[in-house]
C-alpha cells in the first residue's frame, strides 16, 4: 500500500529536511494532562472521530439520531463500517489515519481480521510517556497548543492552552444558558450580571484571569454578522437573563458583540484571537468573508485565521494579504483538502509575506498517532510547493529551506511568543 506521495527530487529533498526540523503544532483538542489521555480507552469507532465520520456520514452510513457528524458516535460494528470504509479510504482524512496505522501498528489496511487487534494495541500503547513518544520522538514537535481545557504553565510544558470563547460546550466562555452564565460570574467573583455592559466587565476580568493562568490565545470564529449591533445582542442576552437557554442559531448578535469585546481585551493583554473559518456543515455561517469587518475594526489584535477558510481559500489569502494583523494558519487544512492547500499555497507565495504563514496544526481529539500522519501530509504539501519554486528557478534550495523552517517553526513561535 503506497502511502507516501512520489515527489520531485527538489521536493523530496525538502521533505527530508522537514523531518529533521522542530515543529510548532498550533492547534489540537487533546487533554493537556497526559494522565487524562491515558485514562481513555478507545473503541474501534473512536479511531475515526471526528473527521472521517464526516466522510462516512456523507457516504450514507447511519448515525445515532442522524445527528450532525461532529457530535456523533461512529459504530464499532465492522459489518456496518466496511462498505463505507471502501468508499472513503482513499480520501485525505483516511490517508492520515492509514499512515498512522502503518507507522505505529504495521497495518497495511483495516480489515475484518485485524481491526480488533489494532484497537487493542492502540490502547496498550496509551501509557505514561505517550505524549513524549508521539510529539517529541516521532514528530519533533517542540510545543503544541491545545484548545479548550486546563491551562499549564506556559514556560515549561510541551502542551499549552488556548480557550474557546464562542463554543456551546458547557465549560466554555459564552453565556448560552443560565447555568453557564452563573458559572462564569462565580468564576470571576462578580456579584451578578444584569445587562450586556456588566457581562463585558465580567468577560474582561475573566480573560485577565485566564492569561494569568497561562492562556495563549482566545478562540472565536467567523459569524454571519457584519457589524455588531448592541441592541440586538442585548435582546439575545435577555433570553438567558430571563432564565432560558439561548439556542445557538439565535445567538449570532450576542456572539458578534462579545467577540468585539474579546478582541479589544486580547489586544490589551497582548494575546491573539484565533478565528475558525470554513469547512463544517453549512459553511456559509463560517465564511472568511464575514471576518473582514472584524479584522479591520481591531487592527491592534493579532488574528490567527484557521483552516485556510476552506472552501473560500482565495478570499482568505486576500484577507491575509490586505491586513497586517491577519495571519494564515493551516491547521486542519492539510487533511481536509491537501490538493487545495498545495494549489492555494502556490498562489499565496505570490501574495502573502513569508512571515504570515503557520504550516501545521493537527486539530485532533482522539488517537494522537494521527498527528504523525497529518504532519507527514503537511510536510509533503509544503515541500511540493517550495520544490516547484526551486525547479522553476525562482528560488534556490537554501531559500526554500529557510521558508520551510519559518512556516513550520519560527513564524508560529514568534506569533505565540513561545
Ligand atoms: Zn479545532
Amino acid at each position: 500500500m503506497k502511502l507516501r506521495q512520489v515527489l520531485t527530487k527538489s521536493a523530496e529533498k525538502l521533505f527530508e529536511i522537514s523531518q529533521t526540523i522542530s515543529i510548532i503544532d498550533t492547534h489540537e483538542h487533546i487533554p493537556i494532562s497526559e494522565k487524562a489521555y491515558n485514562e481513555r480507552t478507545l473503541k474501534f469507532g473512536d479511531l475515526f472521530h471526528p473527521y472521517l465520520g464526516n466522510d462516512l456520514f456523507s457516504a450514507g452510513m447511519s448515525f445515532p439520531q442522524g445527528r450532525y457528524p461532529k457530535y456523533y458516535c461512529i459504530s464499532d460494528d465492522w459489518d456496518q463500517f466496511e462498505p463505507y470504509w471502501k468508499v472513503v479510504k482513499f480520501g485525505s482524512y483516511a490517508r492520515a489515519i492509514r499512515i498512522a496505522l502503518q507507522e505505529f501498528y504495521g497495518a497495511e489496511d483495516l480489515t475484518r481480521e485485524n481491526y480488533e487487534e489494532i484497537v487493542k494495541r492502540i490502547n496498550q500503547n496509551n501509557t505514561s510517556g505517550i505524549y513524549r513518544r508521539i510529539f517529541q520522538d516521532k514528530c519533533h514537535i517542540e510545543k503544541c497548543i491545545c484548545c479548550g481545557n486546563d491551562l499549564p504553565d506556559r514556560n515549561d510544558s510541551l502542551l499549552l492552552g488556548n480557550i474557546d470563547t464562542l463554543s456551546m460546550q458547557a465549560d466554555q466562555f459564552m453565556p448560552f444558558s443560565p447555568d453557564q452564565l452563573k458559572r462564569i460570574v462565580e468564576e470571576v467573583g462578580a456579584q451578578d450580571v444584569r445587562n450586556l455592559d456588566e457581562f463585558v466587565e465580567v468577560s474582561d476580568r475573566w480573560m485577565e484571569l485566564q492569561v494569568e493562568k497561562g492562556a495563549m490565545e482566545f478562540k472565536c470564529k467567523a459569524i454571519p454578522v457584519e457589524i455588531p449591533n448592541k441592541a440586538k445582542a442585548e435582546e439575545e442576552l435577555k433570553v438567558v437573563l430571563r432564565g432560558e437557554p439561548l439556542p445557538y442559531h439565535m445567538s449570532y448578535h450576542l456572539m458578534a458583540y462579545l467577540r468585539e469585546a474579546y478582541a479589544r481585551k486580547a489586544a490589551e493583554l497582548n494575546v491573539p484571537i484565533a478565528l475558525h473559518a470554513g469547512i463544517w456543515w453549512d459553511y456559509r455561517t463560517l465564511s472568511a468573508n464575514d471576518l473582514i469587518g472584524f479584522i479591520r475594526r481591531n487592527p491592534a489584535t493579532r488574528m490567527d485565521i484557521y483552516h485556510l477558510g476552506i472552501p473560500e481559500v482565495r478570499n482568505t489569502i486576500q484577507i491575509v494579504k490586505n491586513f497586517p494583523n491577519a495571519y494564515l494558519n493551516l491547521c486542519w487544512a492539510h487533511i481536509v483538502a491537501p490538493e487545495m492547500v498545495v494549489n492555494t499555497l502556490k498562489e499565496a507565495l505570490d501574495m502573502i509575506p513569508l512571515n504570515k504563514i503557520f504550516a501545521f496544526g493537527g486539530d485532533y481529539i482522539l488517537f494522537i498517532e494521527k498527528i504523525y500522519g497529518h504532519l507527514l501530509m503537511a510536510r509533503e504539501n509544503i515541500s511540493l510547493v517550495l520544490g516547484e519554486r526551486v525547479d522553476g528557478g525562482l528560488m534556490d534550495m537554501c531559500e526554500a529551506e529557510r521558508i520551510l523552517m519559518s512556516w513550520f517553526y519560527e513564524n508560529p513561535k514568534k506569533f505565540y511568543q513561545i
